[in-house]
């Protein structure tokens, strides 16, 4: 099939709406416009620092206006962008600079330490500072005015949860349907303004650039999430939609004390890791319009939603897949599991990836026919709502049953003492594993009381055999847990 080719996304979106805001930052407001001036200006410059189309550039920077700006720049002269977690090492860095084969580091001055030592390990690879960048006299760039839907256009490692990161591409026909996809499901108002707290290097705040360009949407950015100040830019930028993983909206749902969002405020978009019954539970009661969504790196963002009109009724479920896409749960031997009958979450669609980068073969061994082995657990009900329990890699077997430790997770957090908790299984020498939970919350915390709160709320085989109280579960930038940290503490633990 011939591959679809559509006008650049940013000249188009200029063309059709060029006086709607586009950007608000540190309460700064762009238009379209203002925003394609200041990426053209930006596109030249980056030219006469000799990028060229079809390079892949590692983009090193925080959430910032630049940084939309940088990002959009390399969108208008289709210069393929490394997105690369700003909280990554130096080693790490250069791992996915190297493994990329990227031709330049876009950075600033914020990560010169790292950056020097990028580039002093790859030798042929030059750092391109956004300081020195904007100094620069611009050349005339060579607008891409069409693309290809084929056409990659970010770069995405995965976060490295589990194992060593591989590079997702990310085609512009990805980020298109996943658009569309969410806009099918969301509906799309023209008064609607989607709040960005989340890091834009990640797919869940890309995805809301993309957004902002494909429906000629105001996005509203944030350096990083603050409770406080995102219920008050809901009010003063009349936000509509906002993206959030459970520890954000646990805090917002902290710091609304009894007060309600405005009726404007329509979404909570949840996603990137399993949410609690118990907080979804107290947005329903505090009027927060929670939508759960699942979706990875690979999906460029969602890829299965809750619809409103389940909201209720279907709590806890993930929903079901947006309308480009499907979604299927395979048993152990790979055949369609039954409803209720856990098994590999497997996912298709024009927003799911065509591989990773550089790897033939574990490209071929997670896309078969399309369809992409997610390595998530889960399960659909009889009408096909999914219903995520974890990644298969976290299940913990204990005496041949199956615990999930997202659900141990959401029984400790429930508890009104318990602020974050995180599970992993402790080698048995009789049942195999057991369930340790380490815990973070109030001062009096009592391994003895949350012990018996457990025993109360879950099967026995289910509850933590030992409870290790610490001051803060270590995540990542994506506020998952990182389990290995914990296995290490747990060993530091005498086990
Ligand atoms: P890596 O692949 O390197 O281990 P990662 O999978 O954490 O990294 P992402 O693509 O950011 O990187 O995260 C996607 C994963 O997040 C999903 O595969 C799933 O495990 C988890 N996740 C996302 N949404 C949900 C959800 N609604 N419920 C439970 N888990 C979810
Ligand atoms: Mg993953």
């Amino acid at each position: 099939m011939e591959a679809q080719i559509v006008p650049n996304f940013l000249q188009q979106r200029t063309f059709l709406t060029p006086d709607r805001p586009a950007l608000s930052f540190l309460g700064k407001t762009y238009t379209f416009s203002e925003v394609y001036e200041r990426t053209y200006t930006i596109a030249g410059q980056l030219q006469a620092a000799g990028c060229m189309r079809g390079q892949f550039a590692g983009v090193l920077l925080r959430n910032h206006e630049h940084t939309v700006f940088i990002l959009l720049a390399l969108q208008l002269l289709d210069v393929k962008a490394v997105i690369l977690n700003n909280r990554l090492t130096a080693e790490e860095l250069i791992w996915q600079m190297n493994d990329s084969k990227s031709a330049f580091l876009l950075t600033e001055n914020t990560f010169n330490e790292v950056s020097q030592k990028v580039v002093n390990s790859l030798g042929e690879i030059s750092a391109i500072y956004k300081e020195d960048l904007f100094r620069r006299d611009p050349d005339e760039p060579s607008v891409v005015e069409e693309i290809s839907l084929d056409e990659v256009c970010t770069i995405m490692y995965t976060s490295g949860t589990t194992g060593n990161p591989k590079g997702v591409l990310q085609t512009y026909g990805n980020h298109w349907w996943s658009a569309v996809g969410s806009a099918l499901n969301l509906g799309l108002n023209e008064n609607d303004s989607w709040l960005c707290a989340v890091p834009i290097f990640h797919i869940s705040g890309y995805s809301i650039l993309m957004r902002s360009i494909i429906y000629g949407m105001k996005m509203v950015l944030f350096e990083s999430f603050h409770e406080e100040k995102a219920i008050e830019s809901i009010s003063i930028e009349k936000v509509t939609i906002m993206s959030v993983v459970s520890t954000m909206l646990t805090r917002v749902a902290d710091a609304l004390k009894g007060e309600k969002l405005p009726e404007y405020f329509r979404c909570m978009l949840l996603g990137g890791g399993p949410a609690a019954k118990s907080l979804l539970e107290d947005c329903r009661e505090k009027g927060i319009p929670v939508y759960q969504t699942y979706g990875m790196t690979e999906t460029s963002s969602q890829i299965v939603t809750l619809a409103p009109e389940y909201s209720l009724s279907k709590l806890g479920s993930a929903g079901k897949p947006l309308f480009p896409s499907q979604l299927k749960v395979a048993d152990p031997n790979g055949k369609h599991a039954d409803p209720g009958e856990a098994g590999e979450i497997l996912v298709k669609g024009p927003n799911v990836t065509k591989g990773y980068l550089n790897r033939k073969e574990e490209t071929a061994e997670k896309l078969k026919g399309g369809w992409l082995s997610t390595g998530d657990i889960g399960y659909v009900d009889k009408e096909g709502f999914l219903y995520v329990l974890d990644r298969r890699s976290d299940l913990i077997i204990s005496g041949g049953e199956n615990i999930y430790p997202a659900e141990v997770e959401g029984v400790l957090v429930s508890h009104a003492q318990i602020s974050d908790a995180g599970v992993i299984g402790m080698k048995d020498d009789v049942w195999g594993e057991v369930p340790v939970a380490f815990i973070a919350g109030d001062e009096n915390l009592d391994e003895k009381e949350v012990m018996k709160y457990c025993f109360e709320k879950l099967a026995k085989y289910k509850a933590p055999k030992k409870i290790i109280i610490i001051n803060e579960i270590p995540r990542n930038a994506s506020k998952k847990i990182l389990r290995r940290k914990l296995r290490e503490l747990l060993e530091e633990s005498g086990n």
